[in-house]
């Protein structure tokens, strides 16, 4: 555990322009224990499971299980450590929080490629996106730690307590460092619970936060299934709930906590609306529209999942859609030119086929190309559904995959009674020349984030969270600090 038994993993297929021959080895331990008072321990409940790469089904590594004891432990840790590190000057906990954003872009590399391992997205947008974004949300929120009255003026701010941090597997260190940033620089303590499938890059963040000689019980990491998050919602000593997941376990929490003093945010699930009008530049809005739905193959929670488009221009637009799939590429997370990876468990990749099933069963018409899937591991093609209406369940539920809906549409409000008919409000995108489209459509769709000729850009600087089931508070930039404080 914690280096002492490792195994190395040989990366080949994919090229890193400055990056030293002798790191194409990554180091991947056999055993991870629980990060708890700033050191790896066995767990209490002596278990462990395996972590698995969903590109071959090969296990990467064993993970401990954190037992309802065990997080206890973990609490007790933060709240011990809750009263030195809230009460360090601001500055200090900027420099530790800065730290941690520095270890993480010199690590940047191994972390990119644990994250396509662990979770089988591709290393183009481990590398691009996941780990940059991550180490941008540090240096993002050290920035603020001394800065609070500025954000807050006139007003005397405190941190909460111990605040318990649930993730996905969707974008596992991104997610981890969203709710740690904004937690740390407001002076909270943190339990985090990493997702079961993808609990590698929490583990690598926590040695990193080790390095970083952050106090030790500020950040302690706990890995573990559903139970596990459970336990952490339950305890009697946690201050503040930040969970990010499905919308089923969101109202599991919600009643959890009810009737106790916990503050809560939730980040849930999300049906984004992608609407194209016929005066938009109609390539750049198909790579746009690719991007939006098949981006970490679907698993986004505001993926751009239901397209309308103008019915003056629907057939050419899924003309180009058809050919522009064509050429994606579907396989080995580690090559650099794959375009869409792994499927991240079996568990979604049947749920992903449970509703192209019922896709076809209610008479949508299915495109997919031609592709040669890998023999071994969790694929799925890129997916279109033509014939669709609002009733249709893929067009109201989430499918979390890479199936697009594409529906058409002839006039702006017809489009937009459409967009807000879904029981989600986290995104949408508008591909339009005019920009006072665009400002109509912002005001009128109910959408967390709406896009404007682009989607999914993400940066720290930008609050993100949703409306109606999608949830409730936001996460990055000044909005992202708000629910970790109370005022005097
Ligand atoms: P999930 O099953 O709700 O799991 C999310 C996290 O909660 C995981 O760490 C999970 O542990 C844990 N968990 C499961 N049951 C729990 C319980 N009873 N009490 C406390 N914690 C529990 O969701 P998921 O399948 O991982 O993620 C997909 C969903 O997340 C999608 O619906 C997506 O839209 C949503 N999402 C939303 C956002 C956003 O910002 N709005 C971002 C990403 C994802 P295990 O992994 O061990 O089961
Ligand atoms: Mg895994």
């Amino acid at each position: 555990m914690d280096g002492t038994d490792s195994q190395e993993v040989f990366i080949s297929n994919w090229e890193y322009d400055q990056a030293p021959e002798s790191q194409d080895h990554i180091k991947i331990d056999k055993r991870y224990g629980l990060f708890i008072d700033g050191k790896f321990e066995e767990p209490k409940s002596k278990k462990y499971f395996q972590t698995t790469d969903p590109a071959n089904g090969k296990v990467l590594a064993k993970v401990a299980e954190a037992s309802e004891t065990d997080v206890d432990r973990a609490v007790k840790a933060a709240r011990k450590a809750f009263k030195k590190w809230s009460g360090l000057p601001a500055k200090e906990r900027g420099k530790y929080i800065f730290r941690i954003a520095r270890l993480i872009q010199e690590r940047a590399r191994e972390l990119a490629v644990i994250e396509s391992l662990d979770g089988g997205k591709p290393i183009r947008e481990s590398r691009d996106i996941d780990i940059p974004l991550a180490a941008n949300h540090f240096f993002y929120y050290a920035g603020w730690a001394d800065k609070l009255e500025y954000a807050f003026p006139g007003r005397k701010v405190k941190p909460l307590g111990v605040a318990g941090q649930i993730i996905p597997w969707n974008f596992p260190l991104l997610m981890a460092a969203w709710k740690l940033a904004p937690a740390l620089a407001t002076g909270n303590t943190v339990v985090l619970k990493p997702a079961e499938t993808t609990p590698l890059t929490a583990l690598k963040l926590a040695e990193i936060i080790r390095d970083s000689d952050l106090p030790n019980g500020v950040v302690n990491i706990v890995t573990g299934a559903g139970e596990t998050g459970a336990s952490l919602v339950r305890h009697p000593d946690v201050d503040k709930i930040a969970f990010t997941g499905s919308t089923a376990v969101g109202k599991f929490i919600r009643k959890t906590i009810a009737g106790t003093s916990k503050k809560l945010t939730l980040e849930l699930g999300g049906k984004g609306a992608n609407i194209i009008f016929e005066d938009a530049a109609l390539d750049q809005a198909v790579e746009g529209i690719v991007n939006a739905i098949f981006f970490n193959q679907g698993h986004v929670c505001c993926a751009g999942s239901r397209l309308f488009v103008q019915e003056s221009v629907a057939d050419l637009v899924i003309s180009k859609l058809k050919i522009r799939l064509n050429s994606l590429f579907v396989g080995d997370p580690l090559d650099k030119n794959t375009d869409i990876g792994a499927i991240n468990s079996k568990k979604q990749l049947e749920t992903i086929r449970k509703y192209i099933e019922i896709g076809k069963s209610e008479g949508g018409q299915i495109y997919q190309p031609d592709c040669t899937l890998p023999k071994k591991g969790n694929w799925c093609p890129p997916t279109l559904f033509l014939g669709v209406s609002q009733s249709h369940r893929i067009v109201q539920e989430e499918i979390f995959g890479p199936v697009l809906t594409v529906q058409t549409f002839r006039t702006i409000d017809e489009v937009i009674e459409k967009a807000n008919n879904s029981p989600y409000g986290l995104s949408a995108g508008v591909w339009t020349d005019k920009g006072s489209k665009i400002f109509h459509l912002t005001k009128k769709l109910k959408a967390g984030v709406v896009w404007a000729n682009t989607y999914n850009k993400f940066d720290a600087t930008s609050p993100f969270g949703g409306y109606k089931e999608s949830g409730f508070g936001r996460e990055g930039g000044l909005h992202g600090l708000k629910p970790y404080i109370k005022f005097e």
